[in-house]
């Protein structure tokens, strides 16, 4: 009986045994006792599956994973300790030195940071291109040592809507997979693998969480993409791993296990980035109200953007699901049912104007964070983006105006008489 997305956040990746705890139990330990060599020697090489160590695997960060796969109907999954490794490990996973990836420009600083500056540095070149390019500039955009695809469903902090059909027909047409963070939206308002992607990634530190407790991170593979149809550019996933006994990854684990068992056994065993399994019990604590939160944080996004958009002090709003948004005919298609809690907009004014504003604010909380149950508000030109001047700011797509504003779950109705009082004092 296939379930709903409903129902897997409350009961998804962990169905306990008669008898068996009813939550999902903190295996607060680090390693596995085994009678024999022989039988620890068979789980070294992969030839059984059984836990040794929580560097390779733990069972409570299994049951997350698991959870998480079910939830964007993949077939396999990791956690890892941020947003940051996630993404990193799913493009290195792919990606050697002498190796190239094409990006989209819409995406969180971190990764933009992580993609241009450090894995350049590793020898991995990119290609950055605008989500909405024209055909021609994507198609060039390809090279013949170009690996993957990545993009975000919402942006972070642009909110521009990733066309996923559009840029998975550009991947595959290459022989290469697409890999989409959906960060922002979650699951519960947008599958990315039912429209095309392969391999999708998360800060789970957002949403997934919910409530300001944890940095983490997930991989999920869609099992779908064909390794063995492009094995020469793929060499890590289908000749044999020296480094890992000789085991090739699709033979072994076919399709929908290899890319997460290759990233496990490779790149946690060298990296180290684990998710502990304190933490992941907390992300899944998050999880089993997530889609009860998303519409809510939707739906005060939207009517915290309708009133700013009548508003007189307010220069401009962007929301994904405002009518006369550029984003809204492609949010309508891959986001009906909402478009999260996340919101920006200028106050007119210029940088003044905004710090006054901010000033005001008695319920919306100063703070870097976003996509929170509590509401959380961010004027870039004066926290992550203090340094540069209004000039930089707007050659950076940042006006000084800005306001990243990321509703939670309180009532809509006390959220805007907050941002009502907060614009009557500039
Ligand atoms: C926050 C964020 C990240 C980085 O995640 P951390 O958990 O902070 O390492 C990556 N992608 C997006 C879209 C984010 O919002």
């Amino acid at each position: 009986m296939t379930q709903t997305i409903n129902t897997i956040c409350v009961q998804g990746g962990y169905r306990p045994g008669d008898g068996d705890p009813r939550q999902i139990p903190i295996y607060q330990n680090t390693t596995w006792k085994y009678d024999t060599s022989e039988h620890m020697g068979r789980l070294f090489d992969l030839e059984e599956s059984g836990y040794f160590y929580t560097r390779l695997q733990n069972p409570t960060n299994d049951f997350v994973a698991a959870k998480i796969a079910e939830l964007e109907g993949g077939t396999a999954a990791m956690l890892t300790s941020s947003g940051q490794a996630a993404n990193f490990f799913a493009i290195f996973n792919l990606c050697s030195a002498g190796d190239h990836l094409v990006s989209s420009t819409s995406i969180y600083g971190g990764t933009f940071n992580l993609i241009s500056v450090t894995m350049a540095r590793m020898g991995i070149e990119c290609t950055f291109v605008d989500p909405n390019c024209s055909d021609e500039e994507l198609e060039a955009a390809f090279r013949p040592n170009t690996k993957c695809v990545f993009g975000e469903t919402i942006a972070n902090p642009a909110l521009t809507v990733l066309d996923i059909e559009r840029f998975a027909k550009a991947a595959h047409a290459h022989g290469v997979p697409l890999i989409v963070d959906n960060t922002f939206p979650t699951p519960v308002l947008c599958r990315p693998i039912e429209w095309g992607a392969d391999i999708v990634t998360h800060s789970t530190t957002k949403y997934m969480d919910g409530h300001g407790a944890t940095v983490g991170g997930a991989i999920i593979d869609g099992g779908k993409f064909d390794w063995n149809a492009y094995a020469e550019k793929f060499p890590g996933l289908t000749t044999p791993d020296e480094s890992y006994h000789g085991v090739t990854y699709t033979e072994r684990f076919g399709l929908e296990g290899a890319f997460i068992t290759k990233a496990t056994a490779q790149l946690m065993r060298d990296f180290g980035a684990i998710q502990s399994p304190q933490h992941a019990f907390i992300i899944n604590l998050g999880l089993e109200s997530l889609h009860l939160r998303m519409p809510r944080h939707s739906e005060n996004g939207l009517a915290l953007a309708r009133y700013l958009s009548e508003h007189p002090k307010v220069a401009w709003v962007r929301y994904p699901g405002l009518e006369g948004d550029s984003e809204f005919e492609r949010a309508q298609k891959y986001l009906p049912q909402g478009c999260c809690g996340v919101v920006s907009f200028g106050v007119a004014g210029g940088r003044e104007a905004a710090e006054t504003f901010m000033a005001n604010l008695k319920l919306a909380q100063i703070a870097t964070h976003v996509a929170d149950a509590r509401t959380c508000v961010l004027h870039p030109a004066n926290a992550t983006h203090r340094q540069m001047s209004d000039e930089e700011l707007a050659a950076a797509g940042i006006g000084a105006d800005l306001i990243r504003f990321s509703c939670g779950i309180e009532d809509a109705a006390d959220l805007i008489a907050d941002v009502e009082q907060a614009l009557a004092a500039v």
